[in-house]
């Protein structure tokens, strides 16, 4: 039997019904609205429709807006005294620095630099030091997305053999240390991994996150597995994830559609972020 799509738009639009009803309580307990800055700086397109797209679902939820936008000539100075000035505004309770930054500047001191309690991308230092000794602290939102998605299909992760492809810090390192600290068994592969297949094909539960379009066939599923695709790559045949969907789905009880299954969950999990970055600053 082919295995169940798994309806991200779906399960993205429950999560935002349910974050605009805490937004709506929160705003009403402590007199104003979580408040989430995005930053902007210089004029790519793509981080341009990004940042909208997140502006947007912010206020459909009642989140308040403090989009900033930067010249692409801001220097490292400009961007990170209003990265200060976004630390220090209690209004704002979520920052985000919208990636990649124009060239000339250096990215990585300017996110460091973002409070730990207002980190809504999960991105810094501090709370991926927290997330790797498990303590309580904002997590990158595209991993918790995952975990949503298999979370609401009942998934169970304590003992689970899980396996994630891909290591980076935005999305594989990140996965594998929120399945570990559900109690899943965690294997974490990479470009150098020896026989992929075999290592994937143990999974009951597979994470891709590789970025290459398809690698991932029936021979690296377990019957019964769920797969969760995380990969977007353009190709000429339109938008692929990392796993063969017509080929995956045969094998597999659940499955993530790429498009429609990861990609809306991050931008829900950046305004359940931006709530608990909120109640965090209240506590
Ligand atoms: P990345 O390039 O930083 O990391 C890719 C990882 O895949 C690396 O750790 C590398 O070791 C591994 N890898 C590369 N080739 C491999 C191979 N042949 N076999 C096994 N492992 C291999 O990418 P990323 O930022 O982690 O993103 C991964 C994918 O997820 C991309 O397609 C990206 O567009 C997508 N993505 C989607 C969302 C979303 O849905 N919202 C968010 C972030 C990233």
């Amino acid at each position: 039997m082919p295995a169940t799509i798994i309806d991200g738009r779906e399960i993205s639009a429950q999560v935002r019904v349910e974050v605009k009803a805490e937004v709506e309580a929160l705003s009403a307990q402590a007199g104003r609205a979580p408040g989430l800055a995005t930053i902007l700086v210089g004029d790519d397109a793509a981080s341009a429709i990004y940042v909208a797209n997140k502006r947007k679902a912010s206020a459909e939820v009642g989140i308040a807006d403090f989009h900033q936008h930067l010249p692409a000539e801001a220097s490292q100075a400009e961007v990170a005294e209003l990265i200060e000035a976004c630390n220090d505004n209690p209004e704002i309770s979520g920052i985000l620095l919208q990636l990649p930054l124009p060239a000339g500047l250096d990215a990585a001191p300017l996110t460091a630099m973002i409070a730990p309690e207002k980190d809504v991308d999960g991105l810094t230092p501090v709370s991926a030091g927290r997330l790797m000794q498990g303590a309580p602290g904002l997590r990158p939102c595209t991993p918790l997305g995952v975990i949503e998605l298999l979370d609401r299909h009942g998934v169970e992760l304590r003992g689970a053999d899980a396996v994630v492809v891909g290591r980076s810090n935005l999305v594989g390192k990140p996965v594998a240390l929120l399945l570990l600290e559900r109690h899943a068994t965690v294997t974490l592969c990479h470009s150098r991994t020896r026989d992929l297949a075999e290592v994937c094909s143990r999974a009951e539960v597979l994470i891709a996150a590789v970025g290459v379009a398809e690698l991932i066939g029936a021979e690296h599923v377990r019957p019964g597995a769920a797969v969760i695709d995380v990969g977007i790559n353009r190709t000429e045949a339109g938008l692929r994830g990392d796993v063969d969907f017509e080929a995956a789905r045969d094998r597999a009880s659940l499955i993530t559609p790429v498009p429609g299954g990861v990609g809306p969950m991050t931008i829900a999990m950046l305004l359940r972020n931006t709530l608990a970055a909120a109640r965090l600053q209240l506590a």
